[in-house]
């Protein structure tokens, strides 16, 4: 007997909100100078 029971896996066990990081600051949204990067204007993406 097959009783084909849809599987509910509509849970994500890791949700990444970061999908670019910047190239430049790597996602801090600052240089290495502490202001505001300029590659991302401060997004921390790009
Ligand atoms: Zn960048
Ligand atoms: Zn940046």
């Amino acid at each position: 007997m097959n009783n084909s029971e849809p599987t509910e896996v509509d849970e994500l066990p890791e949700i990444e909100p970061k999908r670019w990081q910047c190239c430049h600051c790597g996602g801090t949204g600052s240089d290495s100078y502490g202001d505001t990067c300029r590659h991302c204007d401060g997004l921390g993406n790009c």
